[in-house]
């Protein structure tokens, strides 16, 4: 199976069946994330236990790549300390806006099914919305937007 098909049997298979969709009964950090160019909104929950995700769940509406974007996240940060957590946020986005040397090492393993999304600028932030949402919601920040100047993210973009 070629990058392409595979891209698009992974995007199509996590929106027939979205993991960790829903909300969470106990969640110590939550935020929910906007991206203004698509319309994505999504909502991230979280439980936080000594340091380690102990579980996330996203709801929201937003169109098929953040959808898988966020389903695929979930499953990859449930159970993850939060260093590591911190270090996919940072290579699933640089992968994203083409920054990343996807031949050097790195941790995103099935995630890079979603590296063909640079040549697509538009979807950019559809894909990387979830990411941003979770950073928000580890840093307590409780609203954010692909679109706001003072957002962790692009904060840490501007310095890059
Ligand atoms: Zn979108």
């Amino acid at each position: 199976m070629n990058t392409k098909s595979l891209y698009q049997e992974v995007i199509l298979d996590h929106n027939r069946k979205p993991r960790n969709y829903g909300t969470l009964n106990e969640a110590s950090h939550h935020a929910v994330g906007h991206n203004p160019l698509c319309g994505d909104r999504l909502d991230v929950a979280l439980n936080l236990e000594n340091d380690h995700i102990d579980d996330i769940a996203f709801q929201g509406e937003s169109c098929a790549i953040c959808k898988a974007s966020a389903s695929m996240m979930t499953t990859a940060v449930k159970g993850k300390p939060l260093t590591d957590v911190e270090t996919l946020i940072q290579e699933f986005r640089e992968m994203a806006i083409g920054k990343l040397d996807l031949e050097s090492p790195h941790h995103l393993g099935r995630l890079t099914v979603f590296s063909g999304i640079r040549d697509l600028p538009t979807r950019v932030k559809c894909a990387i919305l979830p990411w941003h949402t979770l950073h928000a919601a580890l840093n307590s920040v409780t609203t954010t937007s692909t679109e706001a100047r003072n957002d962790p993210v692009h904060a840490t973009a501007g310095k890059a």
